[in-house]
């Protein structure tokens, strides 16, 4: 085994002395396309239980699970979506995802970033010692033991908070049952509202619910929402800065008071913004 991690080491060695094709403090995951393909996580279908809690509903489950209740109802043979109690025991797709390890990670550090136990991939690996991993190397993640993955690793980008005001809603389903894919951040009306991430705008008008709304691309599949503006500042096709102002906040659409939804999605996917917010603030 300490052959083998040697062997790793040098080979790492060798492709790092490369790196000069690659930008500067560009994560492993950037740099291994130009050996050996990167797969973005591939989901598995297999099949996990779970019971019904007091409170739940088809749509916290299939929320929480990260699937549509079409499905839900189909793999139950359930008829009446609004008929599930208590203690009944429901067939729920789950995902594996693929997690390349990167240089520095251990398991408990990857166990935290998908919201499983380091007991949960150490099984689903088959893995006889916890302490040897090695960049490159390919693990299992079965998110569905812990209701999803937390953020996916692939698409993962320190974001900057788009607005300055306070958080009044967060991601999830809301009280009413309805899931919530987004943050609201409350602001004043005008207030700008800023680009996450540098990115491409994919998307600047009118969207129905969403009032005036800005989509950005930032590459890897991860896009950025930023909805209910009062004025936009940016066109379709516009390059962007992290940090640039795109729009004004406003209350455009579905929406009770001048605030600023925004979503964080990955490959369309919705996840918790929170999550991603870690970039350091602007001064305003
Ligand atoms: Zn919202």
């Amino acid at each position: 085994m300490f052959l083998k991690r040697l062997l790793v080491t040098g080979l790492a060695s060798v492709l790092l002395a490369g790196s000069y094709l690659y930008p500067a403090g560009a994560r492993l995951d950037e740099w291994i396309p130009a050996d050996r393909p990167y797969e973005y996580p591939a989901a598995r279908t297999l099949s996990s239980r779970y019971v019904v809690k007091e409170g739940d509903s088809l749509w916290k489950i299939a929320v929480e699970h990260r699937v549509d209740v079409d499905t839900l109802l189909e793999l139950n043979s359930i008829r009446n979506p609004d008929y599930i109690r208590p203690g009944q025991l429901l067939t729920v797709p789950g995902i594996r995802l693929q997690h390349l390890v990167q240089e520095g990670e251990n398991l408990t550090v990857i166990a935290v970033m998908y919201r499983v136990t380091v007991a949960d991939l150490v099984r689903e690996n088959g893995l006889d010692n916890p302490d040897r991993l090695f960049p490159g190397q390919r693990l299992s993640v079965p998110v569905h033991a812990h209701g999803g993955p937390a953020v996916p690793a692939a698409g993962w980008k320190s974001l900057l908070m788009p607005t300055a005001g306070h958080l009044t809603s967060g991601f999830g389903v809301r009280e009413d049952g309805q899931p919530h894919y987004g943050i609201d951040i409350a602001a004043d009306h005008g207030a700008p509202v800023r680009a996450a991430e540098a990115g491409r705008v994919v998307f600047a008008g009118p969207a129905g619910t969403f009032g005036l709304l800005v989509i950005l691309d930032h590459g890897d599949g991860l896009t950025t929402y930023y909805a209910h503006c009062s004025e936009i500042t940016v066109s379709y096709q516009d390059r962007v800065n992290a940090g640039e102002i795109i729009a004004r906040v406003g209350s455009t659409g579905r929406s009770f008071g001048p605030h600023l939804h925004f979503e964080v999605r990955w490959n369309g996917e919705p996840y918790d913004p929170m999550l991603y917010l870690t970039g350091v603030g602007y001064e305003i």
